[in-house]
């Protein structure tokens, strides 16, 4: 029998990626060369007829070998890729990721250690609670508490979603035995959190009307007076459509006030924490039981990494879960960290090595410049279109999304611009519902996008309106 394939990690691991990557590298150059744009050309039935005749038999009797494996899948995924690193691949809080950060979890891979115990993530347990405490302590800085001195801490998830779940679960578990939680947001808040309600079994939510894009605080108020038990209020820092951000201060007043628990959606907004010029879009922050942020949006890092802030260490004891092969109590006493209550996860990737990469290769002021950058771009955009007769400008940006429309267009009109652009391979917008309209949607997160491209962006919207 021929010897086993090589492993990534060891000694030899290095030596055996080297190669390899070579070829990975040459077919993402490649790829990205014969995609020529933002996205493949042709919609789905092309897309996937040139996947299926590029990957050939998913799983032959006789393998093809790394080479062959790697130049060709990895060629027909940048091919057919949507890339954000295209500045006309503008639909989504999906970020082009820094190399640096992916260059970091490639390390991440080869080491693999896995998160859920500290004998399989020594080191990586230890950074991983190092690093969220930085993190955890720009959200809720060093305010002490009224009775004892507060230890802000965060857990890694899998992103905004996963982070939203588990803020619904520790105010269900902080109310136990007082009644079911009932979850109050407002019209702009993500489609994660009612999901999140109806998972953990919590009644059914009550949405306060968002009638100028964010929560408003007299509705809020209407609402908190008029329901009996438990409430937690998820406000949003940074609206999946729009990039508003509610007024945080004023509805941790109203919080206080009905005594309501708040948890904060930062999933989007919490990058201005890094903006010495927007962080006081953010005032009131630290004031939430809870907070979600997301660094593979205004992060730069490639996706899974998002986190769970909160106020004090002592909030997770919820989470704590025993599995004697992970953590038995006798290795605890014995001083194993104990990493089952950092999560709901068992196996878990180190998703916190690109992030303290970044965070150290960047610095606050270095990653404050690419939330800021983004940010300019916007209000340029969003200027540009204001200025301009043939469109209309939703609001102006708070963050880096811009809503815009060609004028007295009908809402059909706008979903066939954004599908012919999306077919034709030049464009990648989104699409939103507000104020009764459908509009389009530019989500920038490319610090290298030139206004030139925003211009050719219009050109191209322009260009594919019906008359
Ligand atoms: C993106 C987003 C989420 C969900 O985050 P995922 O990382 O996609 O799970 C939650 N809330 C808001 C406000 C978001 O923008």
């Amino acid at each position: 029998m021929s010897s086993p394939p090589p492993l990534a990690g060891g000694t030899e691991g290095p030596g055996a990626l080297r190669p390899l990557l070579d070829t990975v590298l040459d077919a993402l150059r490649d790829g990205a060369t014969a995609r020529g744009g933002p996205l493949p050309a042709g919609g789905p039935h092309t897309v996937t007829t040139r996947l299926r005749a590029l990957a050939g038999d998913p799983l032959p009797d006789h393998g093809t070998g790394p080479d062959t494996a790697l130049r060709t899948l990895v060629h027909a995924l940048a091919e057919g890729a949507a890339d954000p690193a295209e500045p006309l691949c503008a639909a989504h809080l999906h970020c082009p990721p820094l190399a640096l950060a992916t260059a970091a979890d490639l390390a991440a891979s080869a080491l693999n250690p896995s998160m859920d115990s500290w004998d399989q993530a020594p080191a990586a347990s230890a950074l991983e609670a190092l690093v969220t405490d930085a993190l955890a302590h720009e959200v809720y800085g060093d305010t002490p508490g009224t009775d004892r001195p507060r230890h802000p801490a965060a857990l890694v998830t899998t992103g905004g979603t996963e982070a939203n779940q588990l803020a619904l679960l520790l105010a269900r578990e902080a109310h136990a035995g007082g009644g079911p939680v009932q979850l109050v947001t407002g019209a702009g808040a993500h489609h994660s959190l009612p999901r999140a309600a109806w998972l953990l079994g919590l009644p059914e939510p009550v949405t306060v009307p968002a009638p100028t894009g964010t929560l408003d605080p007299a509705a809020l108020d209407e609402a908190l007076t008029d329901l009996p038990g438990p409430k937690l209020v998820a406000a949003t820092a940074g609206t999946t459509d729009a990039g508003l951000i509610d007024p945080l201060d004023e509805i941790a007043d109203l919080c206080d006030r009905h005594g309501a628990r708040l948890h904060i959606d930062a999933a989007y907004g919490a990058g201005l924490l890094f903006s010495p010029t927007r962080r006081t879009h953010l005032t009131g922050l630290d004031r939430a039981a809870t907070v979600t942020l997301d660094l593979h949006k205004l992060g730069w890092q490639p996706v899974a990494a998002g986190l769970l802030a909160v106020r004090d260490t002592t909030d997770l004891d919820a989470l704590t879960h025993q599995a004697d092969y992970l953590n038995a109590d006798d290795d605890t006493e014995a001083g194993l960290p104990d990493l089952l209550g950092r999560s709901l996860r068992t196996t878990r990737r180190p998703d916190i090595l690109k992030i303290a990469v970044t965070l150290k290769a960047l610095g606050r002021t270095g990653l404050g410049a690419l939330v800021d950058q983004v940010c300019d771009q916007a209000q340029e955009f969003a200027d540009t279109i204001d200025a301009h007769p043939g469109f209309d400008l939703y609001d102006t940006p708070t963050l880096s999304t811009v809503l815009f429309r060609p004028h007295g267009a009908p809402d059909a009109h706008i979903a066939h611009i954004r599908r012919t652009l999306l077919t034709q391979g030049r464009a990648v917008l989104g699409r939103a519902h507000l104020d009764g309209k459908l509009w389009l949607k530019a989500t920038l997160l490319n610090p290298h996008t030139q206004s030139g491209d925003l211009a050719q962006l219009l050109k191209l919207v322009e260009g594919s309106t019906p008359r």
